[in-house]
């Protein structure tokens, strides 16, 4: 049998070079810490596995577990249990003590909690006596509930943790493989924890503890920081990283409480680029399925059909099915979308009782609340937020304690109200409030006082939330009495000596870290903004590209900076790097403005993609129509599949059917403000789909449908000038007519204003009737009679807009023209034409030209000599 034995760490590693070694962390975060600082020292540590005790324990009953066909349940399904526990026994009035409470997600989360500390304490239900507890309701209560709670373990063939360490503590001989065990001296174990370990030890070979303080109490050097709420507190920590040049990947900033600080450093790593890994990861609630999660909730709450009573395992269901079929893209909405499936799952199998709907929605909303994702260990160049138990372990130059203020310290030294002090004193396993709290604190000092090339220690002293003032901790006292080596200082001499609060402006503008600082804080020095170019400079080097180009702007001619880009793009390979295969809307974007072309086309700029939500309505026109389109698709194919021919009230049945279909797949990706909201859209596009039935009724009955999104991708087209374009293309609806010749239908969902009887190609914007009538002569090697614009909108003045197959030459033609303007580098902006609304409905104009009225832009497309410029003004004789 081997005892424990102090050693230091490198001697161990010393003394066991090649033999096997197991090292023993609280968590495997921790130990990973460790390996990676001990590597970093050039400490090469080998044959060494990482191990936890519950891990160590799981792998000591495998075997056991399996042949007796046993189930180790984790914390939250031992915490469900128990809570059934309590709701059979408050249905049955057997409970006296604990009859009032409110089964609330914090509620069962405290009882249960207390019961499985007690229970790895190494207590169980016989030890629950009279007179050890304030009642004897209490102690009768507790008795029942912990007997039940192993009844149903029993019944479900589960362990809970205690109980699968009782379980370990008779086996004989466990089943691991021989190693030299090693763990931190301070480790915090439970009894049953303790006691299962001491018995793998014995069985070892040899047993280390080892020390990983570092004390510095002797030549403590910190500097301290203060702020006016915790966003300047983070904010001025920032600051004093870049001034002070700290190494992004040898900095950690330390918590005493993982909120507000980790959110707060979540939002600067988005606006800044800021790379931070986190200990605890970040709130789930910063993730896509969780808004999806907690919409559905809010919908829930809303929507006057559903009764007050609800199973809060079919709601869950919903939910289940939901985020399942969620699209994710990121890394983190996956690692969301993951951990709601597996709590939805395992709730299901508890919750089926009926309950008052706000209590369901409740339960659902904590089910969740407190899940974190993007966990992660300390990574190469990024800094580490962390909580300050982690400082233990980790050997970064620079360590920055957070929070520090007195009643974030003192905030935990509440009493467990489960099991009071009081009777825990009878309990000597289980430690008390007090205990635990002074360890903490002891804790904390310890680390504070490691040994670190930097140390900031940083408070906030005002709550912004709660308007009230917050004090430094005596440990900030102790520290600044520690640095100055004088006992007798007090919290005055702190406060006028060490440390200077920093607000909403920093000191200096150059230590901004966004234009609001730099505002404000010449704004302080000066009490005006002096030199507005200058604030503007500092935060956007392009902005003096953008004064550039506002002086070229006024200069007459077509330059650069209105579109002239022959001088830039030197030869029609560099503008084109491949050579592109064309669609209708590439092309017709040439001739409604070449600026847009080049914006879209050339930069591959688009608009940016999450538009803000509009709580008053559900789609926007692009995702109506594409939701209407689907709709019709789907229609049309059922049509040509069927082999029955429908009636009206049978076609309409039919394509309400998918339209429900479909509706519910789009909610699932843009989720409707409310279900009433939806419910409306539901009936206005209803009314879509009505007229679309009467229209092809009306205006398609002389052709019969037989293809649908039909595709061509590599249809050749030789021009005029001898160039040959590739181009591509589908369209929603293919029919054959009587004769044996072909229509092609497209539908559109918006407004006709932009279309005429008369304008065939509308001045070289509408090529898509004579390019696809074009492709599809060739693709089905049948003669193509008309091309066919569908318009299912009720407040389109005409429903349909006829184009005949037979204008393929001066197709051509226009072709020429656009594709010379681009590949000449003349992207010039087109004039401004309120009736044509082309800048008006552009997705650039709000963002980057602004444009709205006749203006020098206009002038210079109707006047400028350059040879492109005039052929694509020669464009108007296309009609
Ligand atoms: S706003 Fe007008 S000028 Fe600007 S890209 Fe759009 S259409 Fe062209």
């Amino acid at each position: 049998m081997s005892e424990n034995k102090n050693l230091e760490l490198k001697e161990i590693i010393k003394k066991y070079p090649q033999k096997r070694k197991m090292l023993l962390m609280p968590s495997f975060s921790s130990g990973r810490q460790l390996l990676h600082n001990l590597n970093q020292e050039g400490i090469k540590i080998f044959n060494c596995d990482l191990e936890t005790p519950l891990g160590l324990l799981k792998k000591s009953l495998e075997l056991q577990l399996f042949n007796d066909n046993l189930t180790l349940i984790e914390n939250q399904q031992a915490s469900y249990l128990i809570y059934r526990v309590l709701i059979e026994l408050k249905a049955e009035a057997k409970l006296k003590y604990f009859d009032q409470l409110q089964l609330s997600s914090g509620s069962i989360n405290l009882l249960a909690g207390t019961i499985l500390e007690y229970r790895m304490a190494g207590y169980n239900t016989e030890d629950i006596e009279a007179n050890k507890f304030i009642k004897a309701e209490k102690t009768e209560d507790l008795k029942l509930i912990n007997k039940s709670y192993q009844e149903k373990l029993k019944q479900e063939n589960y362990l809970d943790q205690a109980a699968a360490y009782h379980l370990a503590l008779t086996m004989e001989k466990f089943n691991l493989k021989e190693a030299v065990i090693i763990q931190p001296e301070d480790i915090e174990l439970s009894s049953l924890e303790r006691k299962f370990l001491n018995k793998i030890k014995s069985q070892s070979s040899a047993a280390y503890n080892f020390k990983l303080n570092r004390n510095n109490e002797e030549n403590f050097e910190a500097e301290f920081l203060a702020a006016y709420g915790s966003t300047n507190e983070v904010n001025n920590i920032l600051r004093k990283i870049t001034e002070a040049d700290f190494k992004a990947d040898q900095t950690t900033v330390y918590y005493l409480s993982q909120e507000p600080y980790s959110q707060q450093f979540y939002n600067l790593a988005q606006n800044y680029n800021l790379a931070v890994s986190f200990a605890g990861g970040i709130s789930i609630n910063n993730t896509k399925a969780a808004a999806v999660y907690y919409n559905y909730l809010a919908e829930l709450r809303e929507n006057p059909n559903y009764e007050n009573q609800l199973r809060a395992a079919d709601v869950a269901h919903t939910l289940l099915n939901i985020i399942a079929q969620l699209k994710v893209k990121k890394d983190i909405d996956q690692e969301a979308k993951n951990i709601i499936l597996r709590k939805l799952k395992l709730f299901i199998k508890y919750f089926d009782l009926l309950e008052a709907k706000e209590v369901v929605i409740r339960r659902l909303q904590d089910l969740i609340k407190d899940e974190r994702v993007n966990i992660s260990g300390p990574e190469p160049g990024k800094i580490y937020l962390a909580p300050s138990t982690a400082a233990l372990y980790s050997n970064r130059k620079n360590e920055i304690f957070i929070g520090l203020e007195e009643n974030n310290i003192s905030e935990s030294q509440s009493e467990n109200p489960v099991i009071l002090d009081f009777e825990r004193n009878y309990y000597p396993n289980l430690s008390l409030s007090t205990e635990k709290n002074k360890k903490a604190l002891l804790d904390l000092e310890t680390v504070i006082y490691k040994n670190s090339a930097n140390k900031l220690l940083s408070y906030s002293n005002y709550s912004i939330q709660d308007s009230r003032e917050q004090l430094p901790s005596f440990l900030l006292l102790d520290a600044y009495r520690k640095r100055e080596t004088d006992q007798t200082l007090t919290f005055k001499d702190f406060k006028a000596d060490a440390v200077k609060t920093t607000a909403f402006a920093p000191d200096s503008a150059a230590n901004s870290l966004n234009l609001n600082e730099y505002f404000l804080s010449n704004f302080k020095a000066a009490d005006k903004i002096t030199n507005k170019k200058e604030l503007l400079l500092n935060f956007y080097p392009n902005f003096e590209k953008g004064l550039e180009f506002l002086d070229a702007e006024l200069e007459p001619e077509f330059n650069k900076y209105s579109g002239r880009l022959s001088s830039i793009f030197k030869s029609e390979a560099q503008l084109q790097a491949e050579e592109p295969v064309y669609s209708s809307s590439r092309l017709e974007t040439i001739a409604k403005c070449p600026y847009k072309y080049f914006l879209n086309y050339v930069l591959g700029i688009s608009a940016p993609e999450e538009a803000e939500l509009d709580p008053f309505s559900w789609l926007s026109p692009l995702e109506q129509g594409t939701l209407l389109h689907s709709v019709f698709e789907h229609f049309i194919k059922e049509m040509i599949e069927s082999s029955k021919q429908l009636d009206s009230e049978e076609k309409r049945r039919l394509i309400n059917k998918i339209l429900n279909e479909e509706a519910e797949k789009m909610r699932l990706e843009v989720i409707p403000p409310s279900e009433l909201i939806y419910q409306l859209k539901l009936k206005e596009l209803r009314e879509r789909t009505d007229l679309f039935l009467s229209l092809i009724e009306m205006e398609l009955k002389d052709s019969e449908p037989v293809f649908v999104e039909r595709f061509f991708d590599n249809y050749i087209l030789k021009l005029n000038s001898g160039r040959e374009i590739k181009l591509r293309g589908k369209i929603d609806r293919i029919d054959r007519l009587n004769d044996g010749s072909y229509r092609i239908i497209d539908y559109k969902t918006g407004g006709d204003y932009s279309y005429s009887e008369q304008e065939y190609f509308k001045e070289g914007t509408q090529l898509q009737p004579a390019l696809y009538s074009a492709a599809f002569a060739e693709e089905l090697e049948a003669e193509v009679r008309e091309f066919l614009y569908l318009f299912v909108n009720q407040g389109a003045v005409k429903k349909k807009y006829i184009r005949k197959n037979n204008r393929k030459e001066k197709l051509k033609e226009i072709l020429d023209i656009l594709l010379n303007t681009a590949e000449a580098g003349t992207f010039i902006a087109a004039a401004y034409d309120k009736d044509n609304k082309e800048c008006k409905y552009c997705d650039y104009n709000q963002l980057i030209c602004e444009r709205e009225k006749d203006d020098k832009l206009s002038e210079l497309f109707k006047t400028s000599a350059e040879a492109a410029v005039k052929k694509l003004r020669g464009l108007k004789d296309y009609e």
